[in-house]
């Protein structure tokens, strides 16, 4: 246990603190990558990389001020994708009944307020009014966060990447609230960013074995700007200190331990890595996908998802209990493939999920280990139903 615990508190470390944000395209997935590699490779396995395209984003620098009162404005971030933008101007404030009139709101050239937004609940809606306020020429868009922690907003609450040249922003409730106080205040935002073609990588070691495919797999891509200890860097810490524990495991089914990237990218497609992956793998007699995501919490209840259980018949919860499959991040390509689905995962009454506040003081290793540990004695059933 003080083995396991210790390598996962190492594997986190790493990842949160010395590489840190491991949005597409950053210098971050590229270090995550390497490390993986080595470490999977200093644990003896055979690895592979496999690519395929999505939209990289280079992220240098991040403004929002209120100039009227020279300060920052409070618990405001860069939006995934946005275009570099330098303005300063007053704020062109939308609200929900404008959505379906833009092109008469004289937005072109103008710092855009969406403080209705809400009215369309999914990031795509978000995505559309981006796009749309680009195709008109807005200068940026500054959307609200209320799905995820009142203390910092999503990084991903809109995330279209096919803007040409909007900027695009989130802000919390208190930089809503701020915003809101003071309208007719003089703002500057000024983002260094760019978009740009790039290859994500998956990174996958390699048991061999017979009777088919058994796939164990944790994404290592994080929204963007944020050190995401929870998502994903336990998870993906859990998958290297799987893959040392599964070593010298008698030979049973081949096994893949599949680093996933650009999990955080497209939200109703499939994930661009494991959907990578099943289509290069998806005919390899795969018999169950493990997936380590949003496990490992100070304050959670830890849960297994399990897709299709009359296909694993006998399958019991070691400590951990079993709860329905919902079907998304990266087990959703494997579940639409009808391949039996095994997720760890941590529900929280906290949703700090994609942004600043998912840092490593909020993790407990412990629970980590205990979360390893469970996976360990669960595989060991899954190698005897297979
Ligand atoms: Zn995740």
């Amino acid at each position: 246990m003080h083995k396991v615990q210790e390598n996962l508190e190492r594997h986190t470390t790493e990842l949160c603190l010395r590489i840190g944000s491991r949005h597409i395209g950053s210098p971050g997935e590229a270090a995550a990558a390497n490390y993986i590699e080595q470490t999977f490779q200093e644990y003896g396995y055979p690895t592979f990389r496999e690519s395929y395209p999505v939209t990289g984003w280079d992220f240098k620098s991040f403004e929002f001020y209120n100039l009227t009162r020279k300060r920052a404005v409070p618990t405001a971030t860069a939006c995934f994708f946005s275009n570099a933008v330098e303005i300063e101007g007053k704020l062109l404030w939308l609200k929900h009944k404008d959505l379906d009139r833009l092109a008469e709101c004289s937005v072109s050239g103008r710092i855009c307020m969406l403080e209705c937004w809400s009215g369309e609940g999914h990031v795509q809606g978000r995505n559309q009014i981006a796009e749309k306020l680009d195709s008109l020429g807005a200068a940026a868009a500054i959307f609200i966060s209320t799905t995820h922690t009142a203390l910092a907003p999503s990084t991903k609450i809109q995330r279209s990447p096919f803007l040409q040249q909007l900027g695009t922003l989130a802000v919390s409730e208190e930089g809503a609230y701020d915003l809101a106080a003071h309208k007719d205040d003089l703002y500057r935002i000024a983002i260094n960013a760019t978009c740009f073609p790039h290859n994500s990588s998956n990174i996958i070691a390699r048991r061999d074995g017979t009777g088919g495919k058994g796939v164990l797999g944790a994404h290592y891509d994080t929204a963007p700007l944020i050190q995401g200890a929870g998502d994903n860097a336990t998870g993906t810490a859990m998958l290297l200190e799987m893959a040392r524990l599964l070593k010298n495991e008698k030979p049973g089914l081949t096994l893949d331990f599949a680093a996933f990237s650009a999990e955080e990218y497209v939200p109703d497609t499939l994930p661009p890595g494991s959907e990578d992956y099943l289509k290069r793998h998806g005919k390899e007699n795969l018999r169950w996908f493990m997936n380590f995501d949003d496990f490992g919490l100070l304050i959670g209840e830890p849960i297994v998802k399990i897709g299709y259980p009359e296909k694993l018949p006998g399958l019991q919860p070691v400590g951990i209990p079993f709860a329905p499959s919902n079907q998304c991040g990266d087990d959703k390509g494997f579940y639409l493939a009808g391949i039996p689905t095994i997720w760890y995962y941590d529900k929280s009454p906290f949703y700090q999920l994609h942004t600043a506040k998912d840092t490593i003081d909020r993790i407990d290793f412990e629970k980590m280990a205990f979360g390893v540990l469970d996976a360990v004695e669960l595989f060991s059933q899954l190698e005897k139903i297979a």
